[in-house]
């Protein structure tokens, strides 16, 4: 039996996939990924990281909205003991969000490294 994607039920995240579908094709949005507590993919919206609290990255599962610090403790998969650090905290995100894998030897990887450096340094206290 075949049943169409289920998306959630709140309306108000569809508005959300659609504008984040529309950056990705004009290339100013990027994957990430983190491994902490369960891996999860998501979509980074430079623009829309305005404060650090602000929902920036799209979970590519569920198409929720996060910010950087509470996507990375959002999965949907159990932790994998192997992987799982112990004395996580999520006010590192820096040190847990990654490029997607995908980029990895393609001709983007340098640029979006670059440009994934600049968020976790835009609100970091010097
Ligand atoms: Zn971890
Ligand atoms: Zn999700």
């Amino acid at each position: 039996l075949l049943r169409p994607r289920t998306f959630p039920q709140n309306g108000s995240f569809l508005p959300g996939k659609n504008t984040l579908a529309q950056l990705k094709e004009t290339g100013s949005a990027f994957e990430v990924e983190h491994e902490c507590l369960g891996k999860c993919q998501g979509l980074f919206a430079p623009q829309f990281y305005l404060a650090p609290d602000d929902p920036c990255i799209q979970c590519l599962e569920c198409y929720g909205m996060f910010s950087p610090q509470t996507f990375v403790m959002h999965s949907h998969r159990s932790p994998d003991k192997r992987t799982c650090h112990w004395g996580f905290e999520s006010a590192k995100w820096h040190c847990y969000l990654h490029i997607n894998q995908k980029y990895l030897g393609t001709s983007e990887e340098r640029e979006l490294k670059h440009l994934l450096e600049e968020m976790k340094e835009k609100f970091s206290e010097k």
